[in-house]
């Protein structure tokens, strides 16, 4: 049976030295059955609070990550090898993703008037549906849990949560912070459990959601799963997200851009640039460009502030992606700049790579490479740019580089995914809805739409 894995460690590891940090004892089935009861009584005993009460607690989840950045980022350093500097934005963007729902989400609650039924009067209302099921990746360890954890919170769902098991420190991290500030008992909780116990908790009947943010593999287990059991999901999935740069764009502002787009956190974000496209008019000075940045990274320990390219997040990403390059190479592709060889030792470091020549009868086209390394592509007109663009499976984000910016909001709109951003890499706002289409899942994070996921929005008609 798919899921099966039973013998499932959660242990922190370095991956900048290899060296075994801490090992977690593994969630029991009685364990689990207590969560799920703790969970229920958070729901019912929620629903007699008004979601300002819970508002005002979310805040002092908040100001605890605020007030010890420093203790939480370093532990997303090692566990995961984030840089430090990116590691101390992660932990205040955690902040800022909880303060959004503390001051815009019991207002996203408010009854709707639907006034549009001639004689009648009607509104809707939304209400919490039961305990909804985090199961989350570990490159932005904090914030993927607050994304899921604070809406919810707010509208009195309970969230049980199942972290990537190679960042236990962190998810503990975010339980004892909860349980420090007085986060109710039963709201949130950690469970170091195996896929087979994820699948016995999508399937009981207290739990009625599932939000999972992983790889395309992974989403179409856990949506099978909660489709099985007619649970609503969101899938936040992988990507393989352009970077478009065009004849008039400012070459500096697109390579800067298109740079850190592809290697911050190591290159394993989502919506990290993983497919340059550049027009045949600025295409070799951005090359030239691109090719001094990528150089100037200094790969090494992320705890050092003169690093500035950490290693992947474990030895077994490092394997893959060398493999994964390996028959990129295979299938016909070509190293444009870098070095592919495996820098050895116990660490997981991983020398940047340009690539060209992806084309879409090579086996690997349409895998996300979740690392530093970048595909590019040279295209006369804006057809071409578009159907290489769209030539994917995937539909997260993308970016486009061009200083005429009418013109460039034109061309997002014919560009098949659920966000792109102009002249800057894409991130996330929490004002901003974040999802994506096709194989890149479906359903929305933060804004307005992230709290509207999981609510009952009941029609009340007299
Ligand atoms: P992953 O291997 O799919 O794992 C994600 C989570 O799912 C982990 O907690 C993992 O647990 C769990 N999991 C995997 N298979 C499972 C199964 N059959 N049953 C139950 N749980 C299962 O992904 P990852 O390597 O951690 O993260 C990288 C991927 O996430 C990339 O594809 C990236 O693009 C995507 N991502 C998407 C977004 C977005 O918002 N769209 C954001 C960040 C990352 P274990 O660790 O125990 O295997």
């Amino acid at each position: 049976m798919e899921g099966v894995q039973e013998d499932m460690s959660y242990t922190a590891i370095n991956p900048f030295n290899g060296e075994t940090i801490r090992e977690f004892p593994t969630t029991s089935d009685a364990e689990v059955e207590q969560a799920l009861e703790k969970a229920d009584y958070f729901y019912h005993t929620a629903k007699q609070q008004p979601s300002t009460e819970r508002a005002a607690q979310l805040e002092k989840l908040a100001q605890e990550f605020a007030a010890h950045n420093e203790k939480y980022a370093r532990l997303l350093t090692t566990n995961m090898g984030k840089l430090i500097t990116q590691a101390r934005s992660e932990v205040k963007k955690n902040v800022e993703f909880a303060m959004y729902y503390v001051k815009n989400g019991p207002a996203a609650l408010k009854p709707i008037p639907y006034n549009n039924v001639p004689e009648k009067k009607a509104h809707v209302e939304f209400s919490s549906i039961g305990a909804v099921l985090s199961v989350e990746p570990w490159n932005f360890p904090y914030t993927q849990i607050m994304r899921v954890f604070a809406p919810n919170f707010i509208i009195g769902n309970p969230v049980l949560l199942k972290h990537a098991s190679i960042v236990p420190e962190c998810a503990q991290a975010f339980e004892d912070a909860c349980n420090k500030v007085g986060i109710p008992e039963g709201a949130f909780k950690n469970l170091f459990i195996n896929y087979n116990q994820v699948n016995r908790i999508i399937a009981d009947p207290r739990v009625q959601g599932v939000a999972l943010t992983g790889s395309e593999n992974a989403g179409r287990k856990i949506a099978a799963e909660a489709g099985k059991n007619l649970k609503k999901s969101t899938m936040e999935l992988g990507g393989t997200d352009v970077c478009i740069v065009l004849n008039d764009a400012d070459l500096k502002a697109a390579v800067d851009g298109a740079v850190s787009a592809r290697l911050n956190n190591s290159g394993q974000v989502c919506t990290a640039a993983k497919r340059y496209i550049v027009q045949s008019g600025i295409y070799d000075d951005f090359l030239a460009g691109i090719s001094t940045a990528f150089a100037a990274r200094k790969l090494g320990d992320p705890l050092d502030a003169q690093t500035t390219l950490g290693p992947l997040s474990s030895k077994s990403a490092q394997k893959a992606l060398h493999e994964q390059v390996e028959k990129v190479l295979a299938g016909g592709a070509q190293v444009l700049w870098g070095d592919t060889s495996l820098p050895q030792g116990p660490g997981a470091l991983f020398n940047p790579l340009i690539i060209s020549g992806m084309t879409p009868e090579n086996p690997m086209y349409d895998t996300e490479l979740f690392g530093p390394v970048a595909q590019i592509y040279k295209a006369e007109t804006e057809k071409e740019i578009l159907k290489i663009a769209n030539n994917s499976c995937y539909g997260l984000g993308g970016a486009i580089y061009s200083q005429n910016i009418a013109h460039a909001k034109e061309l997002a709109s014919h560009i098949e995914t659920g966000q792109v951003a102009i002249n800057q890499p894409l991130t996330s706002y929490p004002e901003l809805p974040f999802g994506g289409v096709k194989n890149s899942g479906y359903g929305r994070e933060l804004s307005e739409m992230g709290i509207h996921e999981f609510v009952n929005a009941k029609t009340i008609l007299n």
